[in-house]
Parts: C-alpha cells; structure tokens; sequence
C-alpha cells in the first residue's frame, strides 16, 4: 500500500516536471529566402521547416549580394568565400521574395514578415530605389535589410567601396525607415578579424545615436564566426553591449548562431550567467534567428539551438525571446 502510494506519488511528480517543462513557440527574425547564388530549396521546404521546429512567424530577406562565378575560377563556387571571386549588389533578389510570398494563401503569408534587402548601401541614391519598391509592393515590406556592411571576408569580396552602417547612403536610408515606421536589421560587425578591441563600434553607434525614432536590428550583435575562428570569446563584447543596450533604447539584438556559442553557452553548453542577467535586464530588447541561407533543413536545430539558454530565463521574458520581441519591432500598422 505504501510502495503504492509512493510510486503514485513519483508519477504525480514526474507529471508535474513534464508540464513545467516549456514548449517554446519562435519567431525567427533573421532568414534568408536564397543563398549566395540567388538560389532557394523553395517555399514548401520552408514552410514544413517553420511547421516542424515550431515557427510560427519569420522575417524573410533576400541575400543583397551575387557571388560571381568567374571565368577565372575552375569550379563553380557553393559560398560567397570559396574562391576570390567578388559579389555584387543585386536587387532582384527581393523580386524573388515578393513572388514567393505572392504565391502563398493569405493563411500562410501572413506569418511572414518580408524585409527588402537588394540595394547598394554605399549609393546615396539607394533611398530612392527604396521608395520605388515599397510602391511597387504597397503593404508588403515591415523592414529593411539584412544590411551588409562589415561583414568578414565578403566586405574585401564585394565590388565597390566598403559600405559602413554610418554613411551617408546608410544616413538617408535610416530616415525613411523612421518616416516608415520600419526597423533597420543590420550586420555590423564590431571589429574585425584580428583587431581584438572594437575597432568598428563606432560605425553602428553613430546611427543609434543619432535616429533615435529608428529601431536597429543589430545582426549576431556585432559578432561572426569568422572572428570568432581568429580571435575566439571577445572580452570587451558583452560591455559594450550592455552600455548600448542602456544608452540606446533604439538598439534591438538579433542572437543567431555566432552570439549563442560561445556568448549565450559556454563550451559546456551551459548558460552564462552574465548573459542571462542582461537578457533578463532588458527583456524586449533580444531577439532569435536562425540566419539560414537559401535551405532550410537546419532551422530546427538552429532555433531548438537556443533552448538551454530560454530555460534559463524567467518564463515570460523567454517567450518574449523566443516569439514576441521580433513582432513587437515590426510597424505598428502592418
Ligand atoms: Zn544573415
């Protein structure tokens, strides 16, 4: 009777842990519907992806560039970084986005959030072709970007001059997106490969600053595998980040895959404190993406990725990480 009762009970408890253990549902504000080559697996690929691993909203951009595939070259190259070949800013590409979405019953379209993305970002004229797309689409576009400014090695890759998130392009760009009541997802990395300070921090602090009625997206928080592979855990990251995040009630941070190892989880896959007290400070102000290029069959584990560092949160600021801050960014009439 009582080994009865106390297998019972361990059944009620283990029923109990069950139900506390959380089902997360994401959005995923950082996804690329092409790759490098313009190329894409297709909508239902990512539509069974977003089904499987419980995405139930996703921004959806362009790639803004094309990797050539030169004469030089004796194989046709699978990333921007293969061979030395450059990229080169190719506006079609939201062209391809627009179609896509389109073709999709109102049911599912609804649950994507597309972002325009084809335009040269040093081009003080970018503005204007801006404007003739939002047009071209009305009621389409909720954002701008991925913005490549600096961005690793495809930076060096791409034909023309270096684009910098404070230029003067950049500058008008930002001015729409205010008047548009549109954010502004930016990759901006905060140094570069080797340099271990923030020899570039001041190229996206000077826009936070100065279009505070713009909201920015700061892509992987300014960080990349690429200077990772150099310079591994970069100390100064998380202060900066956090006097950012304090300075500027404008600057939203996107986690995906370079912030989660090794800033979110440390080798052992276990949280950070640190990072879970600034997450838990500023509980609308992170956001999750998976960042996948063109396929789609890793966006489950890119998302699912991040659920030992949402179980360490509070419930209610995890769910705004996981789903709620992305849609909160987008504009208010959409
Ligand atoms: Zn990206």
């Amino acid at each position: 009777m009582i080994a009865k009762t106390l297998a019972g009970m361990l059944l009620f408890a283990g029923l109990c842990q069950a139900a506390q253990a959380r089902e997360y549902r994401y959005s995923d504000a950082h996804l690329h519907y092409v790759d490098f080559f313009q190329e894409s697996e297709g909508m239902p690929a990512l539509l069974k992806a977003m089904d499987e691993a419980g995405v139930e909203h996703s921004m959806i951009s362009g790639i803004p560039v094309a990797k050539k595939w030169h004469e030089d070259e004796p194989k046709r190259p699978r990333y921007y970084a293969g061979d030395d070949a450059d990229a080169y800013w190719y506006s079609a590409t939201d062209t391809y986005v627009a179609a896509a979405l389109q073709k999709l019953p109102a049911e599912q379209r609804k649950r994507f959030h597309p972002f325009l993305s084809g335009f040269n970002p040093v081009d003080k004229n970018a503005v204007s072709h801006i404007e003739r797309m939002l047009d071209l689409h009305p009621g389409l576009w909720q954002g701008i970007g991925e913005v490549f400014t600096r961005h690793d090695d495809l930076t060096a890759l791409t034909s023309g001059d270096t684009p910098r998130a404070n230029n003067e392009a950049m500058t008008r760009i930002y001015h729409l997106a205010a008047e548009r009541d549109m954010p502004v997802l930016v990759h901006s990395n905060i140094t570069s490969k080797r340099e271990r300070n923030p020899l570039y921090l001041a190229e996206i602090e000077e826009p936070l600053r100065n279009h505070p009625h713009t909201r920015f997206i700061w892509a992987h928080a300014g960080s990349s595998v690429e200077i990772h592979r150099h310079q591994t855990h970069m100390d100064f990251l998380l202060p900066v980040l956090t006097r950012l995040l304090e300075d500027y009630p404008n600057l939203y941070v996107d986690l995906s895959w370079s912030v989660l190892a090794p800033y979110l989880l440390d080798e052992q896959g276990v949280p950070r404190k640190a990072w879970v007290d600034l997450v838990a400070k500023y509980p609308e102000r992170f956001m999750l993406g998976s960042d996948v290029v063109g396929r789609f069959g890793s966006l489950g584990e890119q998302m699912h990725g991040f659920e030992p560092f949402l179980d360490a949160l509070p419930e209610a600021v995890a769910n705004k990480v996981a789903r709620d801050n992305f849609l909160a960014v987008l504009p208010r009439q959409r």
